[in-house]
């Protein structure tokens, strides 16, 4: 529940965010500049208020004596089905364009062999058509992808190489379990940390109304660079962006 968000949409905003899920809570400063913009720029804010819950999942975990098993160096989570939003789709986009040319090319042979293989599979359309996905789940979706063990391009040495820059749900995913269950097909064994998935939030920034359905509209990171990037909405107060955020948020947790 989010209890106080302060706002004036015409000065840079610093506002102090009380927010309590299940036995989590955070209160933490948040700034957000000041002015119309566009979505992206309130990703640094969403990144830090995801960050703020999972710590509290982790010491909470800490305190019950469970240790979380992630750690630098293991990537298994790293072949999942990653899905982000229209949003943090152009912030990607955005950040390997702005690599230096050989790191920029060697990204994006990675996600050239990966979308090929995810085509090879069958996988495409439905993957980047919530219309074609013909009743599957995503958990089904998740699953078909896992099996073919690709790589997230962003995987180096089997660590994250945009660590700070991650997208939302990859800040969410943290288990207790030992990190071999992490490469189960099925993900037998895998314990996640219960971590209230306000990452769900970022996939209806850009709904076209406030009533819309947006839990389908995800993209694969694995496919990002598929399709032309997804179109600028009109730019909005910084504020209005986190309103709209938090407000999918609970009607994904809701749902
Ligand atoms: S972005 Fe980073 S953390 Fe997320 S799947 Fe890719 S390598 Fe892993």
């Amino acid at each position: 529940m989010v209890r106080r968000i302060m706002a004036d949409p015409t000065a840079p905003q610093t506002f102090r965010l009380k927010l309590s899920v299940g036995d989590l809570a955070i209160d933490t400063p948040v700034s957000v500049p000041g002015g119309a913009m566009q979505p992206e720029t309130v990703l640094p804010t969403l990144q830090k208020v995801i960050n703020a819950m999972v710590d509290a999942a982790e010491a909470r975990e800490t305190s019950a004596g469970r240790e979380i098993s992630c750690r630098k160096g293991c990537g298994a989570c790293c072949r999942q089905l990653v899905p982000i939003s229209r949003t943090e789709t152009r912030a990607m986009r955005a950040l390997i364009a702005a690599q230096p040319a050989e790191r920029r090319d060697a990204l994006r042979q990675r996600f050239d062999a990966a979308a090929v293989r995810v085509r090879d599979a069958g996988l495409s359309e439905a993957l980047l058509d919530p219309a074609k996905r013909q009743g599957r789940t995503d958990r089904e979706l998740s699953l078909a992808y896992f099996a073919l063990r690709i790589p997230c391009p962003f995987l180096e040495q089997e660590s994250c190489s945009i660590h700070p820059d991650r997208p939302l749900v990859c800040r969410e995913y943290l288990v207790t379990s030992p990190a071999a269950a992490c490469a189960n097909a099925g993900q037998e064994g895998v314990v996640t940390v219960a971590v209230p998935k306000f990452s769900l939030g970022a996939r209806g920034l850009e709904a076209a109304t406030p009533s819309e359905n947006t839990l389908a509209d995800w993209i694969p990171l694995a496919l990002a660079l598929e399709r032309p990037p997804p179109k600028q909405p009109r730019s909005l107060p910084g504020t209005d962006w986190i309103k709209r955020f938090f407000n999918v948020a609970q009607a994904g947790r809701d749902a």
